[in-house]
């Protein structure tokens, strides 16, 4: 019996919020009196998952089919599901996010297993396995409890700190059963962002609104990230417009981020798009409307054009590096 994880990674490279999952996972295995094992699908080198032993795992499955680089949601329900069979596992946990999305909820019903979507806390086992978790686009919380004998969480990123310590994995191999028909999605393209730093990753992020008037406008929000070393992102309706490329997008229907700082200019503050950023530490607002419903979520505000401010926080902050180096 054991805790098993499922690690995301880009081209090899294990994505932090997957060390955060196992993290959580081993965790949780250690109250239940087991261990953690991550599973992870395509090509990553031995050293790169060796670091999962510094977030708590003690072994690493590993299916090691280049097919799997990208994701095939059915193939990747069949590994999670075999591995939760080889190892008898009681709790399965993903991430909250897009390819978790695709893949815990099938995995839950393959495994008879009751599915918390959104958690945010760790299983009080003297409750009977209730977790805290996230509901109404995070405009609440609920309590719940889990009766069935497997469960699968989906932890919502960036919920704990990481914390790094010493530790190492053993590696196996693992033989998973696939079908033709689990790859039966071709993948025609891959288009890499590359240079910049990467949105589910960034400590700092500058978001722009429909308030920005348009793509031209964008110059503000990029020359204040520059300055700042932040990663940008936007709000829905910018990127249907295709304003900024789709995965700048957060919210409920985009990504969920929590960094340490989330300045939102010339962004309402719709209840969706809080979804994906109230988690964030510290949020600035700037809007020209003093009733925009952002403000009620921040916690700092600037009521002003995002045309005149943005230029000037960017000249502020390039003065205070200027006399802070
Ligand atoms: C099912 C569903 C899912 C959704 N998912 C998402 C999601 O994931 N993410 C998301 O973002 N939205 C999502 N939405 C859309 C959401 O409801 C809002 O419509 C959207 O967030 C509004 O985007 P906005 O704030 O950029 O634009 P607007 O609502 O148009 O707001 C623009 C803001 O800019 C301010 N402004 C205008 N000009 C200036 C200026 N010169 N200087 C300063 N401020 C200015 C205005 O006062 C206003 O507050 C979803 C909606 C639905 C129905």
């Amino acid at each position: 019996m054991s805790v098993i994880v499922l690690i995301e990674h880009s081209s090899g490279n294990i994505k932090k919020k997957s060390f955060e999952a196992v993290q959580y996972a081993s965790e949780i295995a250690q109250r239940l009196g087991t261990s953690a094992t991550a599973v992870v699908a395509g090509s990553v080198a031995d050293s790169e998952m060796q670091k999962l032993g510094e977030y708590g795992a003690k072994k690493v499955l590993h299916v090691p089919d280049e097919r799997l680089n990208n994701l095939h949601t059915r193939a990747y329900c069949r590994l999670l599901i075999t591995a939760a069979r080889q190892e008898n596992s009681e709790v399965i946990v993903t991430l909250h996010d897009v390819n978790g999305r695709a893949i815990a909820p099938r995995v839950a019903v393959a495994l008879k297993a009751g599915l918390v979507s959104g958690a945010l806390s760790y299983p009080d086992l003297d409750q009977g396995f209730m977790i805290k978790k996230s509901v109404f686009s995070g405009k609440a919380f609920a309590f719940v409890k889990v009766t069935t004998a497997i469960k699968v969480i989906m932890l919502v990123p960036n919920t704990f700190q990481l914390s790094k310590t010493t530790g190492s994995v053993i590696i196996e191999k693992l033989s998973v059963p696939f079908e033709d028909k689990d790859f039966a999605i071709k993948v025609t393209e891959v288009n890499k962002v590359t240079g910049q730093i990467p949105l589910a990753d960034a400590e700092l992020v500058v978001s722009g609104g429909r308030g920005l008037k348009g793509p031209e406008n964008w110059g503000l929000i990029e020359n204040l990230a520059k300055e700042l070393g932040a990663a940008t992102a936007c709000s829905r309706p910018v990127a249907d417009a295709h304003w900024r490329p789709h995965h700048e997008h957060v919210g409920q229907t985009g990504g969920t981020i929590r960094p340490n700082l989330y300045i939102a200019a010339g962004i309402s503050g719709a209840i969706q798009h809080l979804a994906g950023v109230s988690g964030s530490k510290t949020i600035v607002v700037i809007n020209k409307d003093p009733e925009a419903p952002f403000f009620k979520a921040a916690n700092y505000g600037v009521v002003g054009d995002v045309m005149e401010v943005l230029p000037r926080l960017t000249e502020a902050v390039r003065k205070f590096k200027e006399n802070h180096q």
